[in-house]
């Protein structure tokens, strides 16, 4: 990967660590076949991708671990130069469970560190067997367990050196006001949906003035994501195929995913995209040799409708509900 931009590809965690802006997003990339899956990871981190987003819920985390293992036994990277994400599933916010779902993340990837690791949602579901989503009559099966409560498991994982750094996914900012108030180690963290339909400027400023870094999941709008999350006449274009999208794209001869990518790095945001195709996994990668300009920016934005590919509509009766 070429680099003549002046925008340095890491940013500095409020713990001292450093991110990649850029990482791999995993969701969804097992949905044809688990060699699929390690054959995307081992693409891309050939292309220079060192930021993996992974999370128990994606079922992924053993082609991961092969991927990361396979280029390490190739001379291609070392443990240390990779930046491995997951996420504590939902139905593992009790105390005793906090360490048993990191547990099964590491052995899965064959780690013995994650660099990072978030609450996934701020809402707990209830712990039957091995379910992701328990459901009873249709409905899904939540905790009250206070996310304040889960932030204290997440703190003793910090300590014992089983990550490096912790964070939050989907939070609200009253949410992370409340966790900030009592937290004795603040989230570096916050990964939430972002991109022109969806530019939440005041969570990114909440979120600077706070030094908690975002990283932008969703950045195309999810076009993959499953059935479940269409709602049809509710759902916008695909921004892949916006015409503003593409005039940008076409000013400065890039593409419009590279000009959806290059929107976070632009606001010291990191960005997460998924693919499983190698010419995407490639031309996702550059977008460090060019910049947006404010016009493009304030055109960008301006596309705001406030809509949410992710919504997890199934929860929002919840009190922690975040959205
Ligand atoms: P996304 O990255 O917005 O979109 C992925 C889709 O875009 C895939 O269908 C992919 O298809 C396609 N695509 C990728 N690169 C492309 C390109 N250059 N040109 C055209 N199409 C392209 O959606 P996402 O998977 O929802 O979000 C990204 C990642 O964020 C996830 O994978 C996951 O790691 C994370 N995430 C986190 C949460 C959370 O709650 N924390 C929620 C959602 C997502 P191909 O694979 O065929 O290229």
């Amino acid at each position: 990967m070429e680099d003549s931009s002046e925008r340095p590809r890491n940013i500095e965690l409020n713990d001292g660590n450093f991110m990649p802006l850029l990482g791999l997003g995993t969701w969804k990339s097992k949905t044809t076949s688990s060699e699929q899956c390690q054959g995307a990871v081992e693409t891309a981190i050939a292309a220079g991708y060192r930021h993996l987003d992974t999370a128990h819920s994606y079922q992924n985390e053993v082609q991961l671990g092969r991927a990361i293992h396979s280029k390490m036994q190739q001379g291609i990277i070392r443990r240390q130069d990779m930046f491995i994400v997951s996420k504590l599933w939902c139905t593992y916010h009790a105390p005793e469970d906090i360490p048993v779902c990191l547990n099964k993340s590491l052995s899965d990837l064959q780690l013995d560190y994650l660099d990072l690791y978030l609450v996934h949602f701020p809402v707990g579901l209830k712990k039957v067997g091995d379910e992701l989503f328990p459901m009873k009559d249709g409905k899904l099966l939540t905790t009250d367990i206070d996310y304040v409560d889960v932030w204290k498991g997440m703190e003793a994982l910090k300590t014992s050196g089983k990550v490096k750094s912790i964070g939050v996914s989907n939070f609200s900012i009253p949410q992370l006001e409340r966790l900030l108030s009592v937290a004795k180690i603040p989230p570096a963290v916050n990964q939430v949906e972002l991109h022109p339909y969806l530019v939440q400027s005041e969570l990114v400023e909440y979120c600077k003035s706070k030094n908690i870094v975002l990283t932008a999941y969703s950045p195309f709008g999810s076009p993959g994501r499953p059935k479940e999350l269409h709602r049809g006449d509710r759902d916008p274009e695909n921004l892949l195929k916006d015409p503003v999208v593409g005039e940008i794209a076409a000013k400065h001869k890039r593409t419009p995913a590279q000009v959806l990518l290059r929107f976070h790095i632009e606001q010291d945001t990191a960005v997460i995209p998924k693919s499983v195709k190698p010419n995407h996994i490639l031309e996702n990668t550059r977008i460090f040799d060019f910049s947006l300009d404010e016009e493009d920016m304030r055109a960008l934005r301006s596309l705001n409708r406030g809509w949410k590919a992710c919504l997890l509509e199934q929860l929002t009766s919840h009190p922690f509900y975040p959205f």
